[in-house]
């Protein structure tokens, strides 16, 4: 029981630094209230329902206004450092819109992407990949299964001409 209670421990500190490094807003900027979380990157104040943003939620919000930003625009307009903006496109949290000044690319080609860290020509062949090398190696027991058939059969028709 006391390991569990450790390993929640542990998940709540990865948890509570990752969110930390979106720069979560934890007093108020008016009246020094604490700011309660209320979903996707906004946070309200409760004690006078000041509004304000993480990382996350500063550059969801000007993407969505601004769909045709790129990186540098969007950190320059929300103070959110452009490797943090990075950071949260590769975690798929946020997608560029279709219009916008593309600024991702594919881990494994280059290939210009929206969201994600492959291009889905990448994900597609690793899949392919993955489903190949499955299939190679069942296909290998089956020459084995085939083959020790066969010379059992080879075994029989031999006995069976010599009788
Ligand atoms: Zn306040
Ligand atoms: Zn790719």
């Amino acid at each position: 029981m006391g390991s569990d209670r450790e390993e929640k421990i542990q998940m709540f500190k990865k948890e509570f630094n990752a969110v930390n490094t979106y720069n979560r807003p934890t007093y108020c900027d008016k009246c020094g209230g604490v700011m309660v979380f209320k979903g996707v990157g906004e946070y309200r104040c409760e004690r006078c329902g000041y509004v304000d943003y993480d990382d996350y939620g500063k550059t969801r919000n000007y993407i969505e206004k601004h769909s045709g930003a790129n990186a540098a625009q969007v950190s320059k307009a929300t103070g959110v450092s452009q490797k943090a903006i990075r950071e949260l496109l590769k975690e798929a949290r946020l997608e560029i819109s279709p219009d916008s000044t593309i600024f991702l690319r594919c881990e494994i080609c280059g290939a210009a992407i929206r969201g994600g860290r492959y291009c889905s020509k990448c994900e597609t062949a690793y899949h392919k990949n993955v489903e190949e090398m499955a299939r190679r190696s069942r296909h290998q027991d089956d020459m084995f299964g085939y083959s020790t058939e066969k010379r059992k059969r080879d075994e029989g028709s031999k006995r069976f001409t010599r009788e």
